[in-house]
């Protein structure tokens, strides 16, 4: 990895901190999500970054995947997970934190339980260990709250503009001998008092660019221009291009998806409606080095 690579995903990781922070003191009971999404969104801009994607605010049984609309009328409350991702020149910081909105005894637990996951997980983190070993690690300290980890959802390698590129990190033994490598890596486990596994819900309005290729009306190829322009292969919500191109963006935006050329991607849901909890941090492994750019 080269140094001016290196600086620039700690840079990320930094200036993802200090998001991380605002965040937790706008994110309350009753707040329009809205409202969080931009202050957010605005945050990010001042301190000199891009979002790597939009912010997930995913509540209760909702694992991942939710960002407000430009017209949504919902409140925080309960479980919600907030997962922001940072990026400097296509250099990604990706990280998460729960919180607790009910005062709820069982909600603090699976909080506690996600953070144990991931603290385990970085403790064995390292070039050459066993993927399955980390996956084992993360299991057995959330089993040890009481819950189970979500066995669908994984952490991920990230490289340039590439958020989930190449290996995948698993949250529940497994017997995969795959060894981890130098590179950059998020670790988020997901801890649930339901079935432990996540199905596709509704939409969630995130998509990214998957196709080359065009549309024929000339304001939709300008909001297609503006997407591959902005944020490359990744993923961005139609919130953003509301508030660039107003509701005529939306109809655009509908018709570059209906030309092939997005993903959509769904909400995750937990199977048996489950509370879940998350944690995640960004970790670079180098030689015998391992730094977590989203924690000092
Ligand atoms: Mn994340
Ligand atoms: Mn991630």
């Amino acid at each position: 990895m080269k140094q001016e690579e290196f600086d620039k995903l700690k840079k990320a990781g930094e200036i993802a901190q200090k998001v991380i922070a605002y965040a937790k003191e706008i994110v309350k009971k009753e707040v329009p999500l809205l409202e969080i999404a931009n202050k957010i969104d605005k945050k990010i801009e001042e301190l000199g970054a891009r979002p790597a994607f939009p912010v997930n605010l995913s509540i209760n049984e909702v694992a991942a995947h939710f960002t407000p609309n430009f017209n949504d009328q919902k409140v925080a409350k309960g479980l919600i997970k907030v997962d922001i991702g940072i990026q400097i020149d296509g250099y990604v910081a990706d990280t998460a934190f729960s919180i607790d909105l009910d005062n709820s005894e069982e909600n603090k637990k699976l909080i506690e339980a996600a953070k144990i996951g991931l603290d385990a997980a970085l403790e064995k983190f390292g070039v050459g260990v066993e993927i399955g070993e980390i996956g084992a690690a993360v299991e057995e300290a959330i089993k040890e709250k009481g819950f189970v980890p979500v066995r669908n959802l994984t952490g991920h390698q990230i490289k340039r503009f590439d958020l989930h590129a190449g290996m995948s990190i698993p949250s529940y033994a497994t017997s995969q001998t795959e060894k981890l490598e130098e590179g950059v890596y998020a670790v988020e486990p997901f801890s649930t008092n339901g079935a432990g596994r996540v199905r596709d819900g509704n939409p969630s309005n995130i998509y990214h660019l998957t196709n080359e290729g065009n549309v024929r009306d000339n304001f939709a190829r300008k909001v297609l221009n503006f997407i591959k322009e902005e944020y490359s292969s990744l993923p961005f919500c139609s919130r953003w291009i509301y508030n660039e191109f107003g509701s005529k963006g939306i109809l655009a935006l509908r018709q570059i998806e209906q030309a092939g050329l997005l993903h959509h991607y769904p909400q995750l849901v937990e199977m048996n409606r489950g509370i879940v909890a998350q944690a995640e941090h960004t970790i670079i492994l180098k030689g015998n080095e391992k730094i977590i750019t989203t924690k000092n």
